[in-house]
């Protein structure tokens, strides 16, 4: 279960994430696994679109880098 944090920065844009990242298997921020890391919590709506399409998507950060841009 992750938790959801209001305080911290916007997630990079869909177009700057990798499949991983995007998909919720790495941290959005320094893109390492989060598959059966323990304390991951949601890094916010990475905003993206691609023509018509939009590719909004809940991303998620592990706790490190979550403790780090906490503000
Ligand atoms: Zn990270």
């Amino acid at each position: 279960m992750s938790q959801r944090l209001h305080d911290l920065p916007e997630p990079p844009p869909a177009n700057e994430l990798g499949y991983a990242a995007y998909s919720g298997w790495a941290c959005c921020w320094c893109g390492k696994s989060l598959l059966g890391m323990r304390g991951t919590v949601s890094a916010g709506i990475s905003r993206g679109r691609q023509g018509a399409h939009v590719l909004d998507m809940e991303v998620y950060c592990c706790p490190d880098c979550a403790a780090a841009r906490r503000r």
